[in-house]
């Protein structure tokens, strides 16, 4: 039994050290390529940079501790509904598994995203990502750890309910990580042609989640700007 919870443990402190690394690493290569690109785009910002580096790693906690049990459990116990081989589900299913899941987390963010922004909780939980002014790539995970909860933990529960590929969920986890951070970097990393085309209309990108920051009530979408168009809260795009 002892063991059992031993290696459970050190499972939850490996993926809480790779969810870290990966947020050093990815943020730490957006935040040298806008050195290249906007010198001087994050001058006098060091203290808030600082700030963004240790709300960031308490989140790493957040979600890796609890997504290193679970692996654990799916390694050992056969937990959730992940599997390896492609072919256990119809070819078909791991790109709308794919979609389906970028659907749903976005969906579960935007309303929460919405119930956020009331008063009482914006000013307990989530003033502490809206802190970032401009935000910068070392925002991408700058949340209070309520809001790291509820940002991070939506996936690691998916996993129990929807059939989900490995490959598939590595690949939400990585758009996760990019999109994360590309879309507080201050600066447009996709083409105008991209961001002002159809797709752009659907996509968020930074122009998109810039003015979230600038204008705070609207735009609050994660990956796609689809309840923003319902709801009316899309606002369009800022030039960051
Ligand atoms: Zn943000
Ligand atoms: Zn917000």
């Amino acid at each position: 039994m002892e063991a059992v919870a031993l290696s459970a443990l050190l499972s939850a402190l490996a993926m809480t050290v790779i969810v870290a690394l990966r947020y050093l690493a990815v943020s730490g290569v957006f935040a040298w390529a806008t050195r290249r690109v906007r010198p001087g785009h994050y001058a006098g910002l060091g203290q808030q940079i600082r700030k963004e580096i240790g709300w960031s790693l308490a989140s790493c906690l957040i979600y890796g501790l609890p997504a290193g049990v679970i692996a654990w459990g799916w390694q050992n116990r056969g937990w959730t509904r992940i599997y390896s081989n492609p072919g256990d589900w119809p070819m078909w299913w791991m790109p709308v598994s794919l979609i389906l899941t970028l659907a749903l987390h976005d969906t579960w963010f935007y309303w929460a995203h919405r119930w956020m922004h009331r008063p009482a909780v914006f000013r307990r939980i989530h003033a502490v990502h809206h802190a970032s002014r401009p935000p910068t790539a070392w925002a991408a995970m700058s949340f209070h750890p309520v809001e790291a909860a509820i940002v991070g933990l939506f996936i690691p529960a998916l996993v129990f309910v929807l059939p989900i590929q490995a490959g598939v969920l590595a690949t939400v986890l990585v758009i996760m990580t990019i999109m994360g951070v590309t879309n507080h970097m201050g600066w447009e990393l996709f083409p105008r042609a991209l961001v002002h085309s159809r797709i752009g209309t659907v996509l968020i990108t930074a122009s998109h989640h810039h003015r979230h920051h600038e204008q705070y009530r609207c735009n609050y979408g994660l990956y796609f700007r689809v309840w923003d168009h319902l709801c009316g809260t899309d606002r369009g795009l800022s030039a960051p």
